[in-house]
């Protein structure tokens, strides 16, 4: 092995304590932590990660390795709760070899210094933008996703030519343990893993960053960044809530009725950006609904149970806790639920108010509350009451009913006669606002969120107007004022354009 000591990190196993109390998770020595910080930082300081090669061939490399470790990954995704490989691959795997791809095809455009205009009074000079790698970054994944919420913001950080140690979950156990396995044959020290819970998450927080990338819940994002602080050290926040869906009468029922059924199936509800809740207009609400059953047969069949392509719940806190909900409003699909498979059936729940449990915290299961609401514009102050979501879904063949939900309420990101789909283009940005998160990242959004934007001023010493310089005289202040007001011809040419456009 070329850097034994990332092996032997890896190779050590133990049992640790996560927020379930004691399970069994391999963990990196407390001890190590710190060591695995300073070899990032030795190996960000010397260099090597800065040119365009490292940050290439370090990317090819890993592609091959997912490529390589993918049977391990979609094992372990099974094995931790019952991912079907389909769904497994196309949310993880496909997503990361897409996310490597899309970076290779652009990062050199990314990485080239952006030549901005100086004004005319700042002349004769030149004026560019660079993008720097910030430094040393930590990335620290849930476990819902665990490949490509660890892989994506590493790639990212790796895009931008920094040093990365990555942080799995450790309650997806066993993709945390193929995750190292395939980090470990890259053997780079410049990118690294800390594996473990709490502890071990805690210590990794008491070390020096320049960029911390958290995706998770609100209550442990606060910890990150009362620990940021403490370096000044930025931080993106990738976090959740209660995403809506908002139905118009004017929708394509049986396309909504699928499009959302998948969304918050899929990873059996489990999903950051899972449709929470449907509010429906009240015209329609029947016959969404039916629509709704039909497509959960269509899709797991009458014995969802039996079906293998429904993902399980993590682990029995989470199943308990979802098993509670099904008591709210009336169940109108499904209901189902078997403790010892951890399984619950794809389930629709109808007569619900906002005071019911089900609609006091994000579900991150598959249960699906329908509500009815009497207009659009009450839908809109239903969800403005509420923290702002990670993501809005509106479905209606209505282009004016579409902008009044976009415009009146705001969320992370959205989708419109869709769900989900919207974080699987690599050009808009994923991230959150308010309570769902901080920052974003995805394509050229990763790499500007873990770059520094320094920008440079090049002068030229042929002349040296006298004007700034002391000492000051009426002569020169008026000169000043003149230079520094005087119409930009870029910026007269800019509002041209833009009051001709609104023309
Ligand atoms: P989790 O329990 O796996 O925790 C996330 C990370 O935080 C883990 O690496 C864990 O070790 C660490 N952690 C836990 N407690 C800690 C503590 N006290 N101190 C330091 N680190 C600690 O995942 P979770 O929080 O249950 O994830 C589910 C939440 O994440 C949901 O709210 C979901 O919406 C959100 N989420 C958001 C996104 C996104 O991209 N915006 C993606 C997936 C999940």
């Amino acid at each position: 092995m070329l850097w034994p000591e990332v092996g032997r990190l890896a190779e050590r196993s133990c049992t640790g304590f996560g927020l379930n109390g004691e399970m069994s998770f391999t963990v990196t020595p407390l001890a190590d932590v710190a060591d695995v910080v300073a070899a990032a930082r030795r190996a960000f300081d010397s260099g090597v990660t800065k040119p365009a090669t490292w940050r290439v061939s370090t990317l090819k490399r890993l592609r091959k390795l997912v490529k390589q470790h993918e049977d391990a990954l979609l094992q372990a995704l099974a094995s931790d709760f019952g991912k079907p490989r389909f769904e497994a691959w196309v949310t993880e795997i496909g997503f990361v070899l897409a996310d490597i791809d899309h970076t290779l095809a652009h990062l050199a455009n990314w990485m080239a210094p952006e030549k901005v205009a100086t004004p005319v009074a700042f002349k004769p000079g030149t004026s560019t933008v660079i993008h720097e790698p910030v430094g040393v970054v930590a990335v620290i994944a849930p476990w819902n996703y665990p490949v490509q919420l660890l892989l994506l913001p590493m790639i990212a950080a790796i895009a931008a030519g920094n040093a990365v140690v990555g942080k799995p979950s450790e309650l997806a156990p066993a993709a945390s343990d193929a995750l190292a396995a395939l980090v470990a044959d890259l053997g780079d020290p410049a990118v690294s893993l800390v594996l473990g819970g709490v502890a071990e998450t805690t210590e990794l927080l008491a070390q020096r960053f320049d960029h911390i990338l958290y995706t998770g819940n609100g209550r442990v994002a606060r910890i990150v960044m009362r620990a940021a602080a403490e370096n000044l050290t930025p931080v993106t926040l990738e976090l959740g809530g209660k995403s809506p869906a908002i139905v118009s009468r004017n929708a394509n029922i049986d396309v909504a009725a699928r499009r959302i059924a998948w969304g918050k199936f899929v990873n059996a509800g489990q999903t950051c950006i899972a449709p929470d809740y449907v509010l429906v207009e009240r015209q329609v609400h029947d016959q969404f609904v039916t629509a709704l059953g039909k497509q959960i047969t269509a899709f797991y069949g009458t014995d969802p149970s039996a079906s293998p392509d429904l993902t399980r719940i993590v682990n029995d806190p989470h199943f308990h806790r979802l098993e509670k909900l099904l008591h709210s409003g009336t169940i109108a699909v499904g209901g189902e639920s078997n403790a010892d498979t951890r399984y619950i059936a794809p389930t629709v729940l109808t007569g619900i108010t906002r005071d019911d449990a089900v609609m006091g915290e994000e579900i991150f299961g598959p249960i699906l509350p329908v509500l009815a609401v009497d207009s659009l514009e009450e839908a809109v102050r239903f969800v403005n009451a509420d923290d702002k979501p990670l993501a809005l879904y509106s479905f209606s063949e209505s282009d004016d009913d579409n902008e009044m939900v976009l415009s009146g309420a705001t969320s992370g990101g959205a989708c419109v006669n869709g769900t989900l789909l919207h974080i699987s283009n690599p050009n808009l940005p994923f991230g959150g606002v308010g309570e769902s998160g901080m920052g974003a990242y995805h394509g050229q959004f990763g790499f500007e969120t873990f770059s520094h934007r320094r920008g440079v001023h090049v002068r030229s010493t042929k002349i040296d107007p006298a004007m700034m310089y002391p000492p000051y005289t009426k002569r020169k202040e008026t000169l000043v004022r003149k230079a520094m007001t005087l119409p930009d011809p870029r910026d007269v040419w800019t509002k041209l354009r833009g009051k001709l456009r609104r023309d």
